[in-house]
């Protein structure tokens, strides 16, 4: 904190700090809270007051203190939401010297011996006070044996024995204390508050000031009273006359949450150069690079969360509606983005120039990210359909519709060399990992509806028309070994509601072939409500569900080398192949992924 130099000059911060719970901006609803206990005589013991760093714990336990030991001016108070700030308890609390009201800052004193000398204390009288106050700051720092034997106190506190903890990480304060204190979350001050806040300040203290210049130290705050006005402190040290939003800009000399937020999203809407100019900005005002891209990664983070419907419980206020619009960008997005930025990082650290490297980190960024994920990719290919029902796609006319639906997102690109790479080498050496449980498990309620709604007439609803179907049936009703054996070992030859004709697959064991046929008929009677004749033929069968699979497969690799994006990804890095699709769902809204392996040179 600076501190300018006339004499009797006290640093804003402090002069400022709020001494009654009126002057206590943004925190209504603890308040609220703590007027209802005073008001109806249920003051707890003890209280933890939680929240981030200079936000006013420490204020609001002082105040508290005093509001609890306050006397009135005619000494006839009790305790009470406005002190009075003139009797003496008052007066001495306010100045730190009153002799009930002991502060102790757990950060430096963490140890069982430290908490002895309360609980010491705590057995005797106040001096003169209505009640003997412990501050404790930081409480979380105390140790394991420290806490255990504060809770024998607080588990029957002398009458006359308050406890105010403070904390800035209320998770790491053992549920058993917890439990035992009133607890009050301190709010981050919204930065449209702090910035009227700091207005009345300005004026008070004839500091003149743009209005922008005030929100953005607000923004910088982000909810922080005490930082706030820090920040103002310095800023009216600075600038002679008037304080003009450049000037706090160039103060702050870090890129703002904001700042990130937008550049962020500059480079997730593909627009390189803006996203070069935001980050030259925050350049010029002093950021580091590596600084920028972790903060990237934050931004992400934060996004992530949010479009994945658990939003940060307390965002930075400055970048609430941004983060909103970031999620708006879809988690498969983010991610990809994640991983970007991330190995971005390390080369940022790593690199000899870190500016240039960081700027590569956004080209790269922003030239991925608008590219359309696997995923959209593969929902508009043929295959990805339901294809239960479909004959075994034809793979022929896949790769050009691909490359048409995904041109009109590659325009604003310059070259995503689309066309370059023969797509010819991928499909020769890739493995197959875990295949057959992506393929096979359909969800269990959309599969009978989806194939009654495409082709099934009501009345015949239950009755399986193919092999898959069939599979899949004895997978929805459990029979999971059985619709394995279906996939694997059923070459149909005719099939019709009731009557089905298969050949077996060569080399079956004995247990399966005998049994196989008969089970399956018994199942299906159950299961259709009318008998079923399942018959072995030993010629004319067609391909096993299994096999129709591993083809289509097999023509997934073959087009994955020609699409777009993924053509672009394996032309980037040299020696890189197609070794994985996956697919989670195929009926609907399927999510798939296509791994590739870099080599690099
Ligand atoms: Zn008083």
């Amino acid at each position: 904190m600076t501190s300018p130099n006339t004499n009797a000059y006290r640093v804003l911060a402090r002069k400022y700090r709020p001494d009654s719970f009126e002057q206590l901006i943004g925190q209504d609803a603890l308040v609220r809270t703590l007027s209802n206990a005073i008001t109806l005589g249920r003051l707890a013991h003890a209280f933890v007051l939680t929240g981030v760093r200079g936000i006013g714990k420490t204020s609001t336990a002082r105040i508290l203190a005093r509001g609890l030991n306050c006397e009135g001016t005619d000494g006839s108070g009790g305790p009470t939401l406005s002190p009075c700030g003139a009797c003496g308890p008052c007066d001495a609390i306010a100045s730190g010297r009153h002799v009930d009201v002991l502060e102790m800052d757990a950060a430096s004193n963490t140890g069982v011996d430290d908490v002895r000398e309360i609980i010491d204390g705590s057995a005797y009288r106040p001096v003169s006070a209505r009640f003997k106050i412990y501050i404790i700051d930081e409480v979380h720092m105390l140790s394991r044996n420290a806490f255990n034997a504060l809770l024998k106190t607080l588990e029957e506190p002398p009458d006359a024995v308050k406890f105010i903890f403070a904390t800035t990480e209320i998770r790491k304060v053992p549920v058993t204390i917890l439990s035992r204190c009133q607890r009050f979350d301190l709010r981050r001050v919204p930065a449209e508050m702090l910035a009227e806040h700091l207005v009345f300040i300005a004026e008070a203290e004839n500091i003149t000031a743009e209005r922008a210049a005030l929100t953005q130290i607000a923004r910088a705050a982000e909810g922080s009273v005490r930082d706030a006005l820090s920040l103002l402190d310095q800023a009216a040290a600075q600038g002679a006359d008037a304080i003009s939003e450049k000037a706090v800009v160039d103060m702050l000399g870090q890129a703002g949450q904001e700042q990130i937020a937008a550049l962020l999203s500059a480079c997730l809407d593909g627009q390189i150069q803006a996203a070069l100019s935001l980050y030259n900005v925050a350049d010029t005002s002093g950021a580091e690079p590596e600084t920028i891209i972790a903060d990237m990664l934050d931004m992400i983070h934060l996004a992530s969360l949010t479009a994945a419907g658990a939003p940060p419980a307390d965002p930075p206020e400055a970048v609430k509606h941004a983060l909103d619009n970031l999620a708006k960008t879809g988690i498969a997005r983010l991610g990809r983005a994640w991983q970007v930025v991330l190995t971005g990082h390390s080369d940022v650290r790593a690199a000899p120039h870190p500016r240039a490297a960081a700027h590569m980190v956004l080209i790269k960024l922003a030239h991925i990210a608008p590219m359309p994920t696997p995923a959209e990719i593969l929902r508009k290919l043929p295959h990805s359909q339901p294809q239960t029902l479909s004959p075994p796609a034809a793979p022929t006319h896949k790769a050009p519709a691909a490359q048409a639906d995904t041109a009109s997102a590659d325009d604003s690109e310059p070259e995503p060399a689309a066309t370059a790479a023969p797509p010819s080498h991928q499909s020769a050496e890739h493995m197959l990992p875990a295949y057959s449980s992506a393929v096979s498990p359909l969800p269990d309620s959309a599969m009978p509806s989806t194939i009654a709604g495409k082709t099934v007439p009501p009345t015949t609803i239950d009755i399986p028309l193919s092999v898959r179907e069939i599979a899949d049936r004895c997978e929805t009703e459990g029979e999971h070994i059985l619709a394995a054996r279906t996939r694997k070992y059923l070459r149909p030859v005719r099939l019709r509601a009731g009557m089905l004709e298969a050949e077996l697959v060569a080399g079956l064991p004995d247990d399966v072939q005998d049994s196989l046929l008969s089970t399956l008929a018994r199942h299906l009677g159950l299961w259709t409500g009318q008998p079923w004749l399942v018959s072995r033929a030993y010629e004319g069968g067609g391909k096993t569900v299994q096999e129709e699979d591993d083809e289509r497969r097999g023509a997934a690799f073959n087009d994955a080398g020609k699409i777009p994006l993924v053509n672009a990804v394996l032309s980037q890095f040299s020696g890189a192949k197609v070794t994985n699709i996956i697919s989670t769902a195929i009926v609907s809204d399927s999510e798939t992924g296509i791994m590739c392996e870099g080599a690099e040179e």
